[in-house]
């Protein structure tokens, strides 16, 4: 059927998913999901029967929902490909049922802190991604005149740190240099994402060593991040920018983060699954897979991360998937001084999450948001994180009732490391769509995104 046809026939779609199981806007409800060129047309309740060229029934055991959003992966293609690259990072995240990722500034070279760097990001990975790929800009010393030059082209807000990144081509900024770049990102509405932990308070505790875990989480202690993340909040409120803690570890912040939102700073917060489901008492001597910064801490700090998320105070939950080759672990010592901070979960998030949520009474609709709708609104991605009429048509199958044991040989991204290696998880990605279409893991048919709107990429 031609496309005109298409149209005149109203009722004639690409794609038809049926199911008893969809999670739709107000809930999990039986539907027939109609697509056309890409994008959801039709909601109808199932049994209408609507006719496409393609009928998916979905099984007993399997739910229908939208596609993920990942706000925070490190993909370092080009530069450090060898960590990962778009095409091995886009693939364990179609299998996990991320359909939209974002990619952070930082180690790929060049880091993307002017059009030109984003220009070179975006030529390497076209053609290559296999989910939809949108960019953050990143916010360093001496390139505030080039943050509107990057918001224009369509980098999703700005990035920085407050100490030193682990990449030396990425400089931190100081409290004033943030309030500076943050003053300037309020002229256009975009947003500062903080990696916030306070390199004065890193530089006066204690240093990590060796294969023990809890000299390393006594090097980055929760004051650091404190200390920061009140930082970020004051500079927010003097320059009325919207800001955004990334990678919340410490539960002492929440109140301070409550706080600053009951009094109206724009504010956002993230955490990740390695500080919802993993405690620094589990984990073993010289278990550099679970390195990363700030560090996983203790069980009751994880509880009231899950509190915080509960009362809306942490706003979602992301991957930062990061990465690097296996050597730079320091897998033979096991040393957490020198061993790269970072976790692989691209591929594992949801089925990580719903395995920690459902003992805990939470309901899948919950998830889903935590990990779709609320990062897709946080990054104004307006066509993503909802199956609706008007919304891109990308879902994932998930059978939530299925177990898995994790097999890092069988993941997708790059270097066969994770510290989720061996875990026992329910709920399994089958399949993935995006723009209505399945991923076959073979064709690239992602698109690159900008702020805004779409690029077909
Ligand atoms: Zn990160």
């Amino acid at each position: 059927m031609s496309q005109d046809q298409h149209d005149l026939a109203g009722s004639h779609y690409d794609l038809v998913i049926r199911g008893e199981r969809v999670l739709t806007s107000s809930g999990l409800r039986p539907r027939e999901v109609g697509v056309r060129n890409g994008v959801i047309i039709a909601m109808e309740p199932l049994g209408n029967d609507l006719q496409a060229d393609e009928i998916i029934e979905l099984a007993d055991d399997e739910t229908l929902i939208p596609g993920l959003v990942d706000t925070h992966v490190h993909v370092n293609e080009p530069g450090r490909t060898e960590w990962e690259g778009f095409s091995s990072a886009t693939k364990a995240a179609a299998a996990g049922g991320v359909t939209t990722i974002l990619d952070m500034p930082l180690n790929s070279i060049p880091p993307t802190i002017d059009v030109e760097a984003l220009d070179i990001k975006r030529d390497v990975a076209r053609d290559q991604v296999h989910v939809d790929v949108g960019f953050w800009g990143g916010a360093v010393p001496g390139n505030v005149d080039k943050l509107r030059g990057l918001h224009d082209a369509g980098a999703f807000g700005f990035k920085c740190f407050l100490l030193h990144s682990g990449v030396d081509e990425f400089p931190p900024l100081d409290p004033d240099e943030l309030e500076a770049d943050m003053r300037e990102l309020a002229t256009f509405d975009s947003v500062m994402i903080v990696h916030a932990e306070d390199s004065r308070a890193i530089d006066r505790a204690p240093k990590p060593d060796g294969d023990d875990y809890a000299k390393f989480l006594a090097s980055r202690p929760r004051g650091a991040e404190n200390l920061a993340i009140a930082e970020v909040i004051e500079r927010a409120r003097w320059t009325g920018a919207r800001a955004h803690i990334l990678h919340l570890s410490s539960s002492d912040a929440l109140p301070m983060l409550r706080s600053a939102k009951h009094d109206g700073i724009r504010l956002t917060v993230e955490t990740c699954p390695h500080y919802l489901t993993l405690t620094a008492e589990e984990i073993p001597l010289g278990a550099t897979a679970f390195k990363c910064c700030p560090p996983i801490r203790e069980a009751g700090n994880r509880e009231l991360l899950w509190q915080g998320l509960e009362d809306g105070t942490i706003d979602f939950i992301v991957s930062d998937h990061s990465p690097s080759t296996l050597d730079l672990k320091d897998l033979e010592n096991g040393d957490f001084a020198v061993a790269w901070g970072g976790v692989a979960s691209l591929q594992l998030g949801l089925s990580l999450i719903w395995t920690e949520a459902r003992q805990r009474g939470l309901s899948l609709e919950t998830v889903v948001s935590w990990m779709s709708e609320k990062p897709a609104q946080f990054a104004g991605l307006t066509g993503k994180g909802r199956i609706a009429p008007g919304y891109d048509a990308d879902f994932s199958v998930f059978a939530a009732d299925d177990a898995y044991i994790v097999d890092v040989t069988k993941l997708h991204h790059k270097n066969p490391l994770t510290p989720y290696n061996g875990k026992a998880l329910a709920g399994r990605v089958r399949k993935t769509y995006l723009h209505g279409t399945e991923i076959d893991f073979t064709t690239p048919r992602g698109r690159l995104l900008r702020r805004g709107m779409a690029e077909v990429g």
